[in-house]
């Protein structure tokens, strides 16, 4: 039985760990519980505790900020600088999903948590997250699963069987110590149809279902008392301006800058844009950008505000692009038509995350001040009792979230844990004895009246 296993394991190794589910739905705004009713989340926040936001790292967007949820690190310091995937010399390039499976892409120096998890005797598992189909120094995630090619991301069917996958069989049959869990949306509404729409409520409804349809699964399991939550995401949406009056942000348009001058580019791509200007061209693409829009940020790479943390690493290229909320920076010609989007400064409020969390380490009904990403991760290894590799987060802005822990040598033992398991155990046992006699005396009775 699954809590005798767990206190048999208390008893001798001394440890009452818990278990962690990490879980990001894409592009859910820190401010997404206010624009329609969300009872689930609710009642997550007073059974726990929500951040006012998360600040999540710059770029915002997706596989570079999972990837900072899984290492602690700034994203120049990790190295996955872009979802997409590139290669300047043979100008090859890789979308998300393409990008998922090349491991070096991914393997750029920093180990994310299910690794250092799984080397320090840990069972760790992801479901759809980005960065799980990759190899790092040789290892992979251990259990697994990555989504198919064209993978519909908002079925709802698909979300609660998935569910029951990491619930009742990699927590409760597998016993796992740590999954992390993905969900495409509300990113693909936010996109489509703009983080004000209609579309974007019902999304967030089915957040909010999902949210009540998980925590209903680990009741179900038993596993309430043993099994930490987090929910986050990687960044905000933020509404593009559209119409006439708008001028928008297109390169082939401004007067001295011309594609013959490029030797690659990745533009097209949301607010973002990265140039690797010919030889000797750098300073007049520079000189002909700088300056040409209003709503236009134009670094050389080593001029990136150092806040941003994303200057320093030798796959940034030498020109670096940052639009402001609202546009987009668009190459030849407008190419995408989306109502939403993200990528922006991690300052912009539209680009904020949100974060619950909710268990057995967790405080109640606690409203916190917000943090950083990168402090995500620190507070993970602390919830699992593993010692962290290198990090830019900090546990003090995190910590406070939990119940205080008595200093007993062994990091993850919280106050209650060892003495209440011992206790619910022996009452478990009695309970046994006492039922075996229960049964075993009635049964003599029926034999005998039988007879
Ligand atoms: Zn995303």
């Amino acid at each position: 039985m699954e809590w005798s296993r767990h206190l048999l394991r208390a008893v001798f190794t001394g440890s009452t760990r818990n278990k962690l589910l990490l879980i990001s739905f894409d592009g859910f705004r820190y401010d997404y519980d206010r624009i329609t009713e969300t009872p689930n989340l609710d009642e997550m926040a007073q059974d726990g505790v929500k951040a006012a936001y998360v600040t999540p790292a710059f770029i915002t967007i997706t596989s570079p900020s999972h990837f900072t949820m899984l290492t602690g690190r700034h994203i120049e310091n990790h190295g996955v600088i872009h979802n997409m995937w590139f290669d300047t010399a043979t100008q090859q390039k890789k979308q998300y999903y393409e990008a998922q499976f090349v491991d070096s892409f991914w393997d750029n120096g920093s180990l994310p948590i299910w690794i250092t998890a799984q080397r320090q005797g840990l069972k760790a598992g992801s479901l759809h997250f980005p960065g799980t189909a990759a190899t790092y120094k040789g290892e992979t995630v251990s259990m697994r699963e990555v989504e198919p090619p064209f993978y519909d991301y908002s079925n709802e069917t698909n979300w609660r069987l998935n569910v029951d996958k990491v619930i009742g069989e990699w927590f409760n049959q597998q016993d796992l110590d740590f999954v992390s869990l993905y969900f495409g949306e509300p990113d693909l509404a936010g996109h489509s149809y703009g983080p004000d729409s209609p579309e974007v409520r019902e999304m967030v409804q089915q957040v909010d279902r999902t949210i009540g349809y998980i925590r209903g699964k680990i009741q179900d399991h038993g596993l309430t008392d043993r099994l930490n939550i987090i929910i986050t995401s990687d960044h905000g949406m933020n509404t593009i301006l559209q119409g006439g009056i708008v001028e928008k942000i297109i390169l082939s348009k401004i007067p001295g800058f011309s594609f013959r001058d490029i030797q690659f580019q990745l533009l097209d791509y949301g607010p973002v844009g990265m140039l690797l200007p010919k030889e000797g061209k750098l300073e007049k693409v520079y000189q002909a950008l700088k300056g040409s829009h209003p709503n236009l940020h134009v670094y050389k790479k080593e001029d990136v505000p150092a806040r941003l943390h994303y200057s320093n690493h030798p796959l940034l290229l030498p020109i670096i692009l940052i639009a402001d909320p609202g546009y987009v920076v668009n190459g030849l010609l407008p190419l995408h038509n989306n109502k939403g989007d993200h990528g922006f400064d991690n300052e912009a409020m539209d680009m904020k995350s949100f974060f619950r969390a909710v268990g057995p380490d967790f405080q109640k009904n606690l409203l916190v001040h917000p943090f950083d990403m990168v402090d995500v991760y620190p507070l993970m290894c602390n919830l699992l009792g593993i010692d962290p590799e290198v990090n830019d987060g900090h546990l003090d802005n995190t910590k406070h979230m939990l119940f205080p822990k008595k200093d007993t040598g062994d990091k993850v033992l919280p106050e209650r844990n060892i003495q209440k398991e011992v206790v619910t155990g022996f009452s478990a046992a009695i309970g046994c004895l006492a039922l075996v006699f229960v049964i075993s005396t009635s049964y003599n009775m029926w034999k005998r009246n039988k007879a």
